[in-house]
This record gives C-alpha cells, structure tokens and sequence, in this order.
C-alpha cells in the first residue's frame, strides 16, 4: 500500500503529467511560492516530459528561430519549474479521488493529499488490436516514426504507415529518409491531413497511398515481413511486403483516472468552462492534450498550463487554502543544464571513467574490463532515452565505480547496432565478463536495473 506523504500534510497544488502542460503550470505555481508537486508520469499514458519527447526538431515554438530538439524544449522547461521549487514524483497516479477534500492522489508508491489539481495528463496514441499486433511490436510496429525510423532494420528496407491524417502524412514524409519505399494506407478515398501535407505526400514518388485499404494483419517470422489488407472497395484480400510499420491513427486523452468524476466529451476528453481552464469540479483544473481535441500542439498546452495554475492561485487564495513558502533568496540557483558526451577515442579513453560513448569504448570495455557493463543503445531523436540516461547514470554512481556504462548511438554506430540486433531505442544490455546477463527495451524503474546489477555482485 502506498505510504502517506510525511512532510506536508496536505499540499496546494498537485499536477499530474509533464507535458508543456504540466510543466508550464509547474512554472507559474512555483513562482507564485505555491510549491507545486508534479507527477511526471513513467509508463502510464506516455513518458516524462510528455509527447514531444517522441519528436525531433520542433520549428514553431516560440523563442528557437531555428528550431529545438523536443526532448531538449522538454529538459529546458522541465528545469526552469524545477529552479522555482518544483517538487517531482517520477511515477504513475494510478487513482485520483474527487469525492472528497482535500483530494487523494495515489502513485505507484505513495499516497496524497492536494487542496487542488492539475490535470495535464495529454492523450495517447491508438493501436488497432490486429491479431499478430503484439508479437510484432518493437519487432516491426511502432507508433513512432520520430523515435525508431533511424533504427538499421528498418534500413533501405519498404515501410509502411497506417492513417490519413497529418501525423500519418508527416511519418510517411520522414521515413522515405531511411526505407526504400514507403505505403500509405488509407481507409477511405481522400486524406484528412492539410491540404499542403495531402498535396506534398501525393506528389511524392517514394510514397504509395493506397487508398480505401483497410489493415487486416501483420505477417512474418521473427520479425514483421509482410501486412495483410482488404481493398475495400473490391473486397479483395492482398498482402504488400513492408519491414516496419507505424501507426498513425488518433490519440485518446488519458482521463481513465478520472472515469465518472470530471464531466468529458463523448471521446473522454475532459470538459472545461469555455476558453478556460476550470473542470466541472471547483478546484480541478484541465490543461494541455487532455482538454483539447483540436488544435494538440506544444505552445497551445504551454498557455493552458498557465492559465490553469493562474487559476488554482486565485482559488486558493480565495479560500484561504494556498501555504505559500518563503524565499531566503529572491532569485533562486541558475538551472542546471546537461552537457553533450564527448565519444571515446585512444586519446581521451579512461578504463575507469564511470560512463563513455561510442564503438571505441565499447570495444575496449567488453573485452577489457572484468566490471559489469551496461550498454545502452540510443539514438539523436530518442526522447525516452533522455529519461532512461540520468537513472542509469544514477546506478552507476550508487555502484560506487563497481559497474561501468557506454553509450552506442545507433546512428552513429549501425554496425554495432545491427551486430547486437538493436531494434529500437532505448535499448540496455548489460554484460558481464562478455556474457548478456540482461536485455531491456524502453525504459524501465530504475530498480530494476539496480536489482539486475546487485544479482550480479551475489
Ligand atoms: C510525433 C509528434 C510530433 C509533434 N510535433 C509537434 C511540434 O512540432 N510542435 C508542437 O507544438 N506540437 C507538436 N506535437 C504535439 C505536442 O507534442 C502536444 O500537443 C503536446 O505535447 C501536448 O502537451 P500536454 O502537456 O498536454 O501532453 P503530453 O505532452 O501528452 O504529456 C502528457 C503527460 O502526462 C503524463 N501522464 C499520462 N498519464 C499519467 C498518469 N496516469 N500519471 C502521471 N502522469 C501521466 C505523461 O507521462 C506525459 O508526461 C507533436 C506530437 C507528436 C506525437
């Protein structure tokens, strides 16, 4: 059961999800001396620092003229609510009680207790349920093309994206970078992205739509080979051959938390007062995706978070519930910002540095080192692999120098990334005197790379 939080009986503000949304609210409760708890999220409903951490450069945020990497705005606007006094639980909520005040948040390991609240917990991204689905996801099927286009499999080989909206259009653009030839499939005549995205893809020679197609199956042997469709208008059954397929089809707001408590929309997508930030119960505010089935952007989640912590501020103060901290310094620390790691070479490697990058220290650290070794697979537009990075550095350090780490990033090295048969990014093996011990995909507790790594010390 999870334990009761110790140190503040009952806080002013809890938001849960680190999407702009939550983390812009973050912002503005922190600055206003609200001290705002914020549930990042980890598995449930997407990742922390929310769906931009799947993209690589977003051009239309306002302040970048030439464009951010989206897990870095996300690393930048996580540490700017984090400089004013965020607190963070990097976990799930897994239920939210509204029956009473204050309300109850329970997390994988805690429980709490919160006068307000900020729902920002966005929307995520649809699966079709086909039958062969599961045992070729991540061997084949994504969901992302931002995050696993790169990976080698998928390499010159035919890809194929399922959906006609703007998402499927601008997956099926990016991937004609790495396949041989990309299929659209699309359930009826006509594309339901812009009209310039509709008219770029149709004029594109590296990308066939197949229109009024329906997905039936996915087929192959250890890895995705082949897709089974019924041309809808004859019929017909046909298979077209494809190493990779994304999904592309829709998103549904994460509000199962919420069933029966808040009023929603038919689709689950969380009802507010009419151009603002107030839920159907006082003191609940929506922010960001969750809210919002239709304009879904980064910028447009940030300004909801601040309209919606602007909000909760005025409720509490207006009903005497806000306990406001004290700064002993009016500008608190300059944020700390994270520095790009040098790779390795004959020069600069050092056996007993605690994390290294690159083939150069791989090589020499596998057949050298007598140390555990974590290897963790990367790639430039992996955003949970900028979640997956500081827990594994934290392993390490709690080793106390008894475990090592390199990073391989798969771009960089897709020889290496091909050898180990590396379908995805993040992808963790740890080793020890050249022996796989484990293998992990995505990311995973910290514990249990911990737990893995202790075993090894048995
Ligand atoms: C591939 C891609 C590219 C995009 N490119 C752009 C772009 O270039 N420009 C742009 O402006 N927008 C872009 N968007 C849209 C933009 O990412 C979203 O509109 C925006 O991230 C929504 O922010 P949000 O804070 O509402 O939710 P999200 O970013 O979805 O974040 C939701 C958060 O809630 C958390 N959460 C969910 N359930 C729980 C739970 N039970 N407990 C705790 N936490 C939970 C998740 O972990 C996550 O942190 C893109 C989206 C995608 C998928």
């Amino acid at each position: 059961m999870p334990a009761e939080r110790k140190e503040l009986k009952t806080e002013n503000l809890v938001i849960v999800g680190s999407g702009p949304a939550g983390y812009t609210a973050a912002i503005y409760a922190a600055r206003a001396n609200l001290q705002p708890l914020l549930i990042t999220g980890f598995e449930q409903g997407g990742i922390p620092g929310g769906q931009l951490m799947t993209t690589t450069f977003v051009e239309n945020f306002p302040g970048f003229p030439n464009g951010v990497q989206g897990p870095e705005l996300m690393d930048l606007i996580k540490a700017q609510a984090v400089r004013w006094g965020t607190k963070l639980i990097e976990e799930d909520a897994i239920s939210i009680d509204l029956s009473k005040r204050p309300f109850t948040i329970v997390t994988t390991t805690q429980k709490i207790k919160s006068n307000s609240l900020i729902i920002s917990t966005g929307a995520s991204a649809n699966r079709l349920g086909l039958k062969n689905e599961t045992s070729f996801w991540s061997k084949g099927i994504s969901a992302c093309a931002i995050c696993d286009g790169a990976t080698p499999q998928f390499r010159n080989e035919e890809l194929a994206v399922v959906g006609g909206g703007d998402s499927a259009c601008e997956e099926a653009e990016y991937l004609t970078k790495y396949g041989s030839h990309v299929h659209l499939l699309v359930r009826s005549k006509k594309l339901r992205a812009s009209a310039a995205m509709a008219d770029r893809v149709e004029a594109n020679s590296n990308i066939t739509i197949h229109w009024e197609t329906e997905l039936l199956d996915v087929l192959g042997n250890e890895w995705l080979e082949k897709l089974k469709v019924k041309r809808t208008n004859t019929n017909q059954e046909d298979e077209i051959s494809a190493k990779g397929l994304f999904y592309a089809i829709g998103h549904t707001p994460n509000t199962s938390l919420l069933t029966n408590q808040l009023n929603t929309d038919s689709k689950g997508y969380l009802l507010t007062k009419p151009g603002r930030p107030e839920t159907s119960l006082e003191g609940v505010y929506a922010a960001g995706d969750v809210a919002d089935s239709e304009w879904r952007q980064g910028v447009t989640a940030a300004g909801s978070g601040c309209k919606a912590a602007l909000a909760a501020e005025r409720w509490l103060t207006k009903n005497n519930l806000a306990t406001l901290i004290k700064r002993d310094e009016l500008e608190p620390s300059k944020a700390e910002t994270t520095k790009p790691l040098e790779l390795s070479n004959e020069e600069n490697f050092n056996p007993d540095k605690t994390w290294q990058k690159g083939s150069y220290a791989l090589r020499k650290l596998y057949h050298e080192s007598k140390k555990p070794l974590f290897v963790i697979y990367t790639s430039s537009s992996c955003g949970p692999c900028h979640i997956l990075k500081p827990q594994l550095h934290r392993v390490l350090k709690e080793s106390n120098g008894k475990a090592i780490g390199v990073e391989i990033d798969i771009e960089l090295d897709q020889d290496i990334a091909k050898q180990a048969e590396v379908s995805g990014t993040p992808t963790v093996h740890l080793f020890k005197n050249k022996e796989l011990k484990k293998l992990w995909k995505g990311v995973k507790a910290r514990s249990e790379y911990k737990t893995a790594l202790d075993l090894l010390f048995e």
